[in-house]
């Protein structure tokens, strides 16, 4: 591994983190951990039709949730800022200016009409016939205010460009999977490739790990690097994770955004384990692990070459897992951040709670539809509440007024006496009980209700049940 290694992750702000960005930056930060290297968080946000407003901040708060800290970024700064491409567009100026005079980009007038045309009477990606211009002719056309592109001049049409990618092994493309390539935009700005390139070589980034779906930008990248005559990172490509229907992971097959795994109830711990489990796994086939343990065992050369399958169930598995390794102030702080209503629980009957009945859960959604039975009365199975069953459940309630206080015993002997007063047993006698007290014929055990439900909330529900 390099002496120094320094990775990047480079969200363009065009939408919200999503399960394959969550892995690539997860990876990138346990190369960078394990080595005791940086890990650099670039924004790309030069293409401005495709920006959105605050998503680059969203992307950051969702990796700040995770709990990804990066060592150089847009908000804490570093040697090598500024970390936002669009305050860089000097740079890239110059570098594209560079490649200009050494005749290797060139200004190309193509209007979008040409371009169309070229595109429909040929496949193969355009050369462009703008790239013989002598470059005295084309400053004339730029001084005279007609608009251009800065295009790559694309001489490798039949070379190989070999790399060994750190996923993939020997890898190589052929120089003309693609054509001349633009590197600025008629409106000035750089493009993706163009200023990737520059920045990852000017922030000395020793490895690039990204999507699969990168493989043609690495392409591009390569020749761009092999121009400058400056070294090339090493490569990794990530291979695609698929939903259940064995297609590319798309918005529409399941939760792929952050913000639906958060409010779905998962923790930050599971999601990165799970995550971590997308394409790499541990020499011992361990499955369970902190994000500690990850930095410690991570290693490329068990990053998995075929694609990763999402699975809900294992992810639901590793959630039920981490959550049952927390305390329950902790869980409680995580609902809090799900929702302020939490703030109001008394930490001590939620203690109660988790120690209860914490094991039944996958994802804090689950624990607070739970809460919610101690929130709010909704009777919905109304119909148990005729004829015996009512018989049932006034029996409880004068039995409740003798009482003063509630618990597990108090329960089982005011359960027994209405057994025997009524010879009802089994659910003919529990499930009246359970919905005159939670409304609903399921959803906990009566021998825990017991404990966490106390006699004067009872009696209201009872009574409320009853009218
Ligand atoms: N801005 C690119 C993206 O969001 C980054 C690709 C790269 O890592 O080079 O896909």
């Amino acid at each position: 591994m390099a002496s120094q290694v320094r990775v990047r992750f480079a969200p363009s702000p065009t939408g919200s983190l999503h399960l394959g960005g969550v892995r690539t930056a997860l990876y990138n930060y346990l190369i960078a951990k394990h080595y005791k290297g940086q890990f650099i968080i670039r924004v790309e946000d030069t293409d401005l039709d495709r920006n959105q407003e605050r998503a680059s901040e969203m992307q950051l708060a969702d990796l700040k949730w995770l709990g990804l800290q990066w060592d150089e970024g847009p908000d804490i700064g570093g040697a090598y800022k500024p970390y936002k491409q669009s305050q860089r567009l000097d740079v890239y100026k110059d570098f594209a200016n560079q490649l200009i005079e050494q005749g290797k980009a060139f200004y190309c007038f193509l209007t979008d009409e040409e371009l169309d045309k070229m595109h429909s009477h040929d496949n193969r990606q355009i050369l462009s016939p703008y790239r013989t211009m002598a470059h005295s002719e084309a400053l004339e056309k730029v001084n005279a205010g007609e608009s251009y592109v800065v295009r790559f001049r694309n001489d490798a049409q039949e070379e190989l460009f070999s790399f060994n990618d750190l996923v993939h092994g020997d890898t190589g493309l052929k120089g003309n999977m693609v054509g001349d390539f633009v590197l600025l935009r008629s409106n000035g700005l750089p493009v993706y490739n163009f200023c990737c390139v520059i920045d990852d070589h000017l922030m000395e980034i020793s490895h690039v790990l990204r999507g699969e779906e990168h493989l043609s930008n690495t392409l591009r990248q390569v020749m761009l690097y092999d121009a400058f005559g400056w070294e090339r990172p090493k490569f990794g490509h990530l291979s695609m994770i698929l939903g259940a229907n064995r297609k590319k992971l798309s918005k529409r097959d399941d939760a792929v955004a952050m913000k639906d795994f958060i409010d779905g109830g998962y923790l930050p711990e599971a999601l990165l384990n799970y995550v971590a489990l997308l394409g790499w796994s541990h020499a011992d086939s361990k499955e369970k692990f902190t994000l500690d343990e990850m930095i410690q065992d991570f290693a490329l050369d068990r990053v998995n070459k075929s694609p990763a399958m999402f699975d809900r169930d294992k992810l639901n598995w590793l959630n039920h897992y981490h959550m049952n390794q927390k305390s329950s102030d902790d869980i409680l702080k995580a609902l809090v951040m799900l929702s302020d209503k939490y703030e109001e629980l008394e930490g001590k009957w939620f203690g109660l709670f988790w120690q209860l009945i914490g094991h039944q859960f996958n994802t804090l959604k689950e624990v607070s539809e739970t809460l919610k039975l101690f929130e709010t009365y909704d009777l919905r199975d109304k119909e148990l509440l005729l004829g015996e069953g009512r018989q049932v459940a006034e029996l409880f309630l004068n039995c409740l007024k003798d009482e003063d206080s509630m618990n597990e015993a108090v329960f089982s002997k005011i359960t027994s006496k209405i057994g025997s007063d009524l010879s009802v047993k089994g659910k003919r006698l529990f499930a009246p009980i359970r919905v005159s007290l939670i409304g609903r014929q399921s959803g906990m055990e009566l021998t825990v209700l017991a404990q966490l439900m106390d006699r004067e909330e009872m009696l209201k529900r009872v009574t409320q049940a009853l009218g």
